[in-house]
């Protein structure tokens, strides 16, 4: 990072999760191409300029080849497994999904001054466009939360370190890290999110990127 910024990232410890299969996908998206640099590689980059360190944690036949943390079976468990190497002395830890390869630098800095300005955890948020059901496993409507109090969060999530490794404790499982801080009664404050920082998921997201990032190849 550059001189003038490292005060910025002063204690601050990222994970980049990276050891999903790509199931929706049909491979493992955080290695496809966008541009010059993998998917995998545009989320580290972000990461590394906004932390002091930064643990990734990859599919475990990659993990050794490319100096990462093996994952789990679950996004939860590859959480816990890079947070054993996070220092004891960080204060605030970041999880990012590899999978958000245009989360910006001013992004992970709005998060993480959220906690430092008090909150436990802090993750982005945007209003959500389509109305959202709750349904039955029939696929019966059974509820339609008023749109006004749903937001949809992205990463990177920012938290206080003791209270994200406290959350952990037991071995829960969420598909966010904020699920798990207000599970244990943590508060955790919203940002604004951006709309580039879009999760790829399906395999035209990955055009969309290689679209949005200028390098239609
Ligand atoms: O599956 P999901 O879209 O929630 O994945 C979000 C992020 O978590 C991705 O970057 C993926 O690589 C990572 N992940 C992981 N270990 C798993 C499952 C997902 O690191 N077992």
């Amino acid at each position: 990072m550059p001189p003038d910024d490292a005060g910025l990232a002063r204690g601050v410890w990222t994970v980049v999760v990276a050891a999903g299969s790509g199931t929706r996908f049909g491979g493992p998206k955080q290695f496809a191409m966008v541009g010059a640099r993998r998917v995998l590689d545009w989320s580290l980059d972000t990461a590394r300029a906004a932390s002091d360190g930064v643990v990734v944690v990859l599919p475990p036949d990659r993990a050794a080849a490319e100096g990462g943390v093996a994952g789990g079976s679950t996004r939860s468990e590859s959480v816990r497994r890079g947070l054993r190497h996070v220092p004891d002395d960080a204060e605030i830890i970041c999880v990012h999904d590899a999978a958000r390869p245009f989360a910006s630098l001013h992004l992970f800095r709005a998060v993480v001054d959220a906690v430092r300005g008090g909150a436990d955890a802090a993750v982005p948020a945007l209003p959500v466009a389509d109305t959202i059901k709750q349904v039955d496993g029939e696929g019966r409507v059974v509820a339609t939360p008023d749109r006004a109090s749903l937001v949809a969060v992205q990463t990177p999530q920012a938290f206080r370190a003791d209270v994200l490794r406290r959350a952990h404790a037991g071995s829960p499982e969420g598909t966010d890290d904020a699920a798990l801080v207000e599970a244990s009664g943590g508060t955790v404050r919203t940002v604004p999110g951006e709309r580039i920082n879009r999760k790829l998921t399906e395999p035209d997201d990955l055009e969309w990127a290689r679209v949005a990032a200028g390098t239609e190849i």
